[in-house]
C-alpha cells in the first residue's frame, strides 16, 4: 500500500474510512483491518488514493489486452527452432507443439 494525498498536499498521515479496530480491555489500540479501501488525508481532508494497488491493476489491464504469448520451441519432428502460440502447432510441419 502507497497512500498519497489527492490534492498532493504533502501529508503523510492518512485515515481508513473503513476500518475495524481491535482494542484491548482498557480502549487500547491492538491490531486493525480495512474493511473496505476508502481513506481521506487528515492533512488536508481529501480522499487519499492507495497509488501502490495502481500498477498492479494496470499490469493486469495490460495482460488481458496483450495476445497470447509467443513462445519459441524446437520442434520435434522437423527439428526447427519456431514461434508458437502456446498449444499451437509447428508452422513449418504442422505437428502439434504442446509447450509446457
Ligand atoms: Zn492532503
Ligand atoms: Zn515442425
Amino acid at each position: 500500500m502507497y497512500l498519497v494525498c489527492s490534492r498532493r498536499c504533502g501529508s503523510r498521515m492518512f485515515r481508513a474510512l473503513f476500518a475495524e479496530v481491535d482494542l484491548d480491555a482498557g480502549g487500547g489500540f491492538l491490531d486493525y483491518q480495512v474493511v473496505q479501501p476508502g481513506y481521506v488525508c487528515l492533512g488536508c481532508g481529501s480522499p487519499a488514493l492507495d497509488v501502490g494497488e495502481v500498477p498492479a491493476a494496470i499490469d493486469a489491464d495490460r495482460a488481458a489486452d496483450e495476445p497470447a504469448m509467443r513462445l519459441e520451441v524446437l520442434c520435434p519432428v522437423c527439428e526447427s527452432l519456431v514461434e508458437v502460440l502456446p498449444e499451437g502447432e509447428c508452422p513449418n510441419c504442422g505437428a502439434p507443439l504442446t509447450v509446457a
